[in-house]
């Protein structure tokens, strides 16, 4: 692996045979976590691809010239050529591998293949899932010397790094944007010495013999596993929302609400979330059409005050969607009146989906007790009905989800297990 600077792109990028490099900065945490990813690649498939490395701050017209805008960004060259897809954000080994292997012949990739190790490391404790809840058990745990890693399929911070802002987080006085908060969360965790393994693939779970295999190839073992896994959005699942999910239909405000710059949408439910983030939406679309089963919305009252004062959005009660289709730039949604039955098409630029969560459980559901909405039921010290298994927050059967009730789930787990472990 080497490092270049601009002045060398030409010769070393562009010079011929492949290559991959990745822009990076400092204070990044996507782009620490992505670097053992990187090095351990250039390992094995060092023979045939360059892995080369440019710090971005210092190379920046190059870097906007190549359309790089974020960091990481990993871009992949065949003599001289830009191929493939650009890596940004969580990059996961398997994008990356896919990427490589496309640069190479099957026979060759094959070959790289057998060269590659299986590792097993020995831990204390093994989260999975770094969102409040696993990152507060993680900082416990480290401050009582446990020996702690931290899994997750994405980067750390959970459901609150794409939370526009949170105003109910105790010790902040002014509402803190979302990522702001998960990146002191997972900052002050990481700090304390927690190992992380994020934006990596879980291939396997076995909760019974407490292993965890990520990225097919290393197995982690542990003597205590925290399930931290919280919850996925609803899915409305009606036709035309596979299709279009991610081209016009939208689960995350934070993440798409930006695109929407003085142009239409529609956003279903009628819950906190909904009503929060249709809220946050109305900062950026000049109209709203909100779509709810009820007569009444059942988010709280002072979000519902802060709604029906928005002379942007209004409110369709006792309506349900039944379609989604595309017509040109626009989504249509087909919506039902729940009372008279008439269908009615809302025309708009795009649809955002909040209608509540499901928990994620799908690597390990036979395995545990679970109440009737698939919510993994716990103990007062966070057990599970499987000896050395533990979960906390969104994922676990319980009345409140918020940030707060997950930090201390968590708290209870981290403490319950440095004394067992004692
Ligand atoms: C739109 C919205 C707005 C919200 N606003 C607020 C608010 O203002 N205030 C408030 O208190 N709460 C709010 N909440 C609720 C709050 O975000 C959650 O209660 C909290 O994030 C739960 O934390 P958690 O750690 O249990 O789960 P999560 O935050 O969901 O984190 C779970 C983590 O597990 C990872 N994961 C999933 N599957 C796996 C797997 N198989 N292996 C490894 N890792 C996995 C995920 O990638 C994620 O990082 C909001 C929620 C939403 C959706």
């Amino acid at each position: 692996m080497k490092e270049i600077t601009s002045a060398e792109f030409d010769s070393e990028v562009l010079g011929g045979g492949k290559v991959v490099l990745d822009f990076y900065s400092t204070e990044c945490p996507p782009c620490e976590a992505v670097a053992p990813k990187f090095e351990g690649l250039a390992a094995l498939y060092g023979n045939d691809v360059k892995f080369i490395k440019m710090f971005r701050q210092q190379n920046k017209p190059l870097a906007e010239k190549l359309g790089v805008r974020s960091s990481p960004t990993l871009l992949f060259f065949d003599n001289g050529v830009q191929t493939g897809s650009v890596l940004t954000g969580g990059i996961k080994r398997s994008d990356i591998i896919h990427e490589l292997d496309s640069l190479l012949t099957k026979e060759r990739v094959l070959e790289i293949k057998k060269d590659i190790k299986a590792t097993v490391s020995d831990f204390d404790v093994v989260i999975l899932g770094a969102g409040p809840g696993g990152l507060t058990a993680g900082l416990y745990l480290c401050q009582a010397k446990v020996n702690t890693v931290l899994v997750d399929i994405a980067l750390p911070g959970g459901q609150v790094s794409t939370t526009h802002e949170v105003s109910n987080y105790p010790g902040f006085i002014d509402p803190q944007p979302g990522y702001m908060l998960s990146h002191n969360m997972s900052e002050q965790t990481k700090l304390c010495g927690t190992v992380y393994k994020v934006a990596v693939d879980v291939t396997k779970i076995d909760l019974e013999k407490r292993e965890i295999i990520v990225d097919e190839f290393e197995t982690i073992r542990a003597k205590k596993i925290i399930i931290a896994t919280g919850t996925s959005p609803n899915l409305m699942g009606i036709p035309g929302e596979k299709e279009f999910k991610g081209k016009g239909i939208s689960y995350c405000a934070t993440c798409d609400a930006k695109y929407y710059d003085n142009k239409e949408v529609v956003v279903i439910g009628g819950g906190n979330s909904a009503v929060e983030e249709a809220d946050f939406i109305s900062r950026f679309a000049s109209k709203i059409t909100m779509v709810h089963q009820f007569d009444a919305l059942t988010a709280n009252k002072q979000a519902q005050d802060k709604l029906f004062a928005n002379p942007k959005i209004s409110v369709l009660f006792a309506h349900e969607p039944r379609s989604f289709v595309r017509e040109g730039d626009k989504m249509v949604t087909e919506v039902e009146d729940l009372k008279t039955g008439n269908r009615t098409k809302l025309v708009a630029d795009g649809v955002f989906v909040f209608i509540g969560m499901k928990p994620n459980i799908d690597l390990f559901r036979d395995k545990l007790n679970l109440d009737n909405w698939n919510y993994i039921k716990t103990d007062e010290d966070m057990h599970t009905s499987l000896p050395g298994v533990y979960a906390v927050g969104d994922v676990i059967s319980k009345k409140y989800r918020q940030i707060t009730t997950a930090v201390a789930d968590g708290t209870i787990a981290a403490i319950a297990i440095a004394k067992e472990l004692n």
